[in-house]
């Protein structure tokens, strides 16, 4: 096998569909009495039978959570770079037909949204972009980092898929990790949510991860946006088998996923398939039992009492008083807005709310002078 890809191709969606419809309480009963798990042992979990034990999964899984990673939650922010992209796609603000106001940030705002961010205790940042390799390609993103490497705990970036090499040249300037999400593994659906642009290319992307592994970078995070296909349930096992296949090659670098539900936006799609809380529930509790060292981060995208009650069970990254726009941090216009986040509080709010249930948040855990 030389890539994921390969994998990929052996797996028939229909197949897994079929067998995810068939599972039985019988079948969820079994594995949940097993001591240790092939991959395939995730399918009933992540059958509608499984939703009938969501109680019993639940307290698994934070078992898990609390043995690995004890009852603590790292906070982190998403600073909206530029929402300038040269692709299409049917779910997103800033897809190119949309026309809306296009800003970059430059250096100094940058700063000021820096500024914010640590005065409200963020020292975990997720750099984000539109996709547009001219605007804001690896020359913009390498001065970005350095300009901002000394001030963060921890800088990951969600942009464009890049080389190797242009992932390289990031790492070495102090770049931590890279969120790419596949979106949906499912090609038909893929190509009918990405209309133009170099997005359009689904096996790029499904190789990017690997691309970011090879280049050394230590944390990689992985995931889907549900309602991009007919069935978010395969969607998840192709997750599963993409996460097994790079911690065996890739052991060096870290995990962590999302699981993205569609959020309304500026002309945004109908979701194809919808996924109820108590079944995201189901889904994150699957990922922590059959990979219980990888990280699980929940976003804005869902609501303040979601977060609350699940962020105990098994969250180990929360973003919180996000903003969606490049400048969102210094400025009160939401026009430019990615999508609408569901949770606005702040980071304080949050970090109290989950206080009462037990959970140490963390802030910050690195310094720049300790070196990486
Ligand atoms: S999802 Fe990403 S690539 Fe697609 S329009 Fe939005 S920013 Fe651009």
């Amino acid at each position: 096998m030389n890539s994921f890809q390969d994998i990929w191709k052996n797996i028939q969606w229909n197949e897994i569909a079929n067998l995810i419809f068939k599972c039985n309480e019988n079948d969820v009963k079994l594995v949940l009495s097993k001591k240790s798990f092939y991959l395939n042992d995730i399918i009933p979990i992540l059958s509608k039978a499984a939703g009938l034990y969501l109680e019993k999964l639940s307290q698994i899984a934070q078992k898990l959570t609390q043995i690995r990673f004890g009852k603590t939650i790292r906070f982190f922010a998403p600073l909206y770079l530029s929402n300038f992209c040269a692709n299409d796609c049917t779910y997103c603000g800033f897809s190119m037909k949309n026309k809306i106001r296009r800003k970059v940030l430059n250096s100094e705002e940058v700063l000021k949204e820096c500024h914010e961010l640590l005065k409200n205790n963020i020292n975990h940042v997720l750099l984000v972009s539109g996709e547009h390799d001219k605007i804001a390609g690896i020359n913009y993103f390498s001065k970005i980092i350095l300009l901002i490497r000394k001030q963060f705990s921890s800088i990951l970036m969600e942009v464009q898929p890049l080389s190797t090499q242009n992932y390289s040249v990031l790492k070495n300037l102090g770049l931590d990790g890279v969120v790419v999400y596949q979106e949906t593994y499912d090609i038909e659906s893929y190509k009918k949510n990405h209309i133009y642009g170099k997005k359009r290319d689904f096996f790029w992307r499904l190789n990017t991860p690997e691309r970011i592994a090879q280049a050394n970078i230590e944390k990689i995070g992985l995931g889907i946006l549900v309602g991009l296909s007919d069935n978010w349930r395969v969607d998840c096992y192709f997750l599963a088998c993409h996460i097994s296949y790079l911690r065996k090659l890739y052991w060096k670098s870290n995990y962590s996923i999302s699981i993205l539900r569609l959020r309304p936006c500026l002309n945004g799609m109908q979701p194809y398939s919808i996924m109820t809380d108590r079944e995201l529930l189901q889904i994150m509790c699957a990922f922590r039992i059959f990979f219980p060292e990888i990280e699980i981060s929940l976003s804005t995208r869902e609501s303040a009492t979601f977060r609350d009650h699940v962020s105990p069970i098994l969250a180990n990254n929360i973003s919180a008083g996000s903003k969606t726009n490049p400048g969102g941090y210094i400025t009160s216009k939401t026009e430019l807005e990615q999508f609408y986040p569901q949770d606005n509080r702040s980071p304080k709010e949050v970090s109290n709310a989950l206080k009462k249930y037990g959970l140490s948040s963390v802030w910050k855990d690195w310094d720049y002078y300790l070196g990486r």
